[in-house]
């Protein structure tokens, strides 16, 4: 780290990517992703990069149509039970706030609240700010083939069509992946669990990019095989 300028924080969400890589990736930015662009599992990854110097802008980047929200919505409205973990690291802070419908909660009440986390966190002048929600409506995503996993790795610089490629001829394309990157899996243990148990992703990944390989990779691995016993999924990885 260090040698960034920029901090994109978004969504998990596999329709993403392609968008993130095109619109975001210059080289010069690192990438955070977690479930709903949330700051609060995030708070410790982006401490460390900015903590690393060279930031001089952060942008948020949450969605329309998003899983999260959608998990978040029925919570609150009594439809769905969530996980103690789901409750305290990403639906309960929205328990304050009242909105009409999950249009507003995605397209207002989120960004916001992701912006305010953001602003409590980093009280640093120097460092912009900025929001964008991104208009899954307004995009070409392949019609949805079904075939979904979870990517896990560190916040990277790396394009996702280069992550994509590492995974053979396995008929994983840029769509099928959902994206994970925090400093420590440990950090975003809800995040995993509303991949694997709330959107039944069976599949997890986690891959190692040599160039981060000193930051505990070891020990995410671990931490994740200790999930998959409640959550019910497979983890493989895959050393870039
Ligand atoms: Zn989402």
């Amino acid at each position: 780290m260090g040698n960034f300028e920029r901090i994109v924080i978004s969504c998990m969400d596999r329709r993403l990517s392609e968008y993130l890589d095109s619109k975001y990736n210059d080289g010069r930015t690192v990438f955070l992703r977690n479930a709903g662009a949330n700051i609060g599992t995030l708070s410790k990854s982006i401490e460390g990069i900015i903590g690393s110097g060279g930031i001089s802008s952060v942008v948020i980047a949450p969605h329309t149509d998003c899983g999260a929200m959608g998990l978040v919505s029925s919570a609150l409205s009594g439809s769905a039970k969530v996980s103690e973990s789901i409750e305290r690291n990403l639906v309960a802070r929205f328990r304050k706030i009242s909105y009409s419908d999950r249009n507003e909660l995605e397209r207002i009440v989120n960004p916001a609240l992701q912006e305010r986390g953001l602003s409590n966190l980093v009280k640093r002048p120097d460092i912009g700010t900025a929001v964008e929600l991104i208009d899954l409506s307004r995009m070409q995503i392949p019609k949805d083939d079904g075939k979904h996993l979870l990517t896990f790795t560190k916040p990277s610089p790396t394009r996702y069509s280069s992550f994509i490629s590492k995974y053979g001829n396995s008929g994983i394309g840029m769509f099928n992946s959902y994206f994970i990157q925090a400093s420590a899996a440990r950090d975003v243990s809800a995040d995993i669990e509303i991949a694997t148990a709330a959107l039944h992703i069976s599949d997890v990944r986690l891959v190692s990019e040599n160039q981060l390989q000193n930051a505990g990779i070891n020990e995410d691995m671990n931490y994740i095989k200790g999930m998959s016993h409640f959550s019910g999924f497979s983890i493989s990885e895959i050393t870039a």
